[in-house]
């Protein structure tokens, strides 16, 4: 299954592709994790991405596509993927396809997830993360056991940069310009779901689960 998840920065997105993951055993394909992870290294990516990341804008679209065509052409993307975050605007969508078709494969379904702007913010802001697994936690809707310590592996959790109220209103902003009108790129294309992001993070898991029940 080739799979794309959608949604605004904030939406569930990450939270939702950990958990198909566990249930589908396809790769989990995040352009902000692998930025993120290039900023880390201090790769040449990495100076290239994290300005533009700390400002909440986006990466140009020609390094963006650049990794994601690398990515998909690995051995383990044949068995199927989850697009998160990728594409972000009309040009990556045209790329994507592009990709795609000389791989010989298509999208099998674009999932997105709807939550309302004014739950973002809050979302975004009480994000933490495990610095050593990654598992993603919410200070208030999905806490750890122990404040500030990783459920999974015990790891020490932390707070993304670019998940402040500033920041976040550069995301939004460029979330609506450019990604919005991807929505009625995908209806078009007659592969567009949408699912009510604002629920509990299991119902959203269920509702996704008994989409995909539906595609082949
Ligand atoms: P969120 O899930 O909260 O929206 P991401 O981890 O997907 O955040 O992205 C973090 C940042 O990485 C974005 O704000 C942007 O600067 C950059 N980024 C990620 N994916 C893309 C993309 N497809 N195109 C351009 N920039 C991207
Ligand atoms: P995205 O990848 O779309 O930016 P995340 O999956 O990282 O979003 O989720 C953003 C924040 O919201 C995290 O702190 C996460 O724990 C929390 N979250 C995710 N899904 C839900 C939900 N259904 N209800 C409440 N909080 C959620
Ligand atoms: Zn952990």
């Amino acid at each position: 299954m080739q799979l794309l998840l959608m949604g605004p920065p904030g939406a569930g997105k990450g939270t939702q592709a950990a958990e198909l993951v566990k249930k589908l055993n396809i790769p989990h394909i995040s352009t902000g994790d692998m930025f993120r992870a290039a900023v880390k290294e201090g790769t040449e990516l990495g100076k290239q991405a994290k300005a533009v990341m700390d400002a909440g804008g986006l990466v140009p679209d020609e390094i963006t596509i650049g990794i994601v065509r690398e990515r998909l052409a690995k051995d383990d993307c044949k068995k199927g993927f989850i697009l998160d975050g990728f594409p972000r605007t009309v040009e990556q969508a045209d790329a994507l396809k592009n990709i795609l078709e000389n791989l010989g494969i298509k999208l099998s379904r674009v999932l997105n997830i709807h939550v309302p702007v004014s739950d973002l913010v809050e979302r975004a802001v009480g994000r933490r993360i495990c610095k050593k697994c990654g598992a993603t936690y919410h200070v208030k809707f999905n806490p750890t056991r122990e404040e500030g310590v990783c459920d999974n592996c015990g790891g020490e959790l932390y707070q993304r940069k670019d998940d402040n109220e500033e920041t976040m209103k550069n995301r939004l902003s460029a979330y609506e310009s450019s990604t919005k009108p991807l929505i009625d790129y995908y209806k078009k294309a007659g592969i567009y779901t949408e699912i009510d992001g604002r629920q509990p993070i299991d119902k959203v898991t269920e509702d996704l689960l008994n989409v995909l029940s539906t595609v082949n």
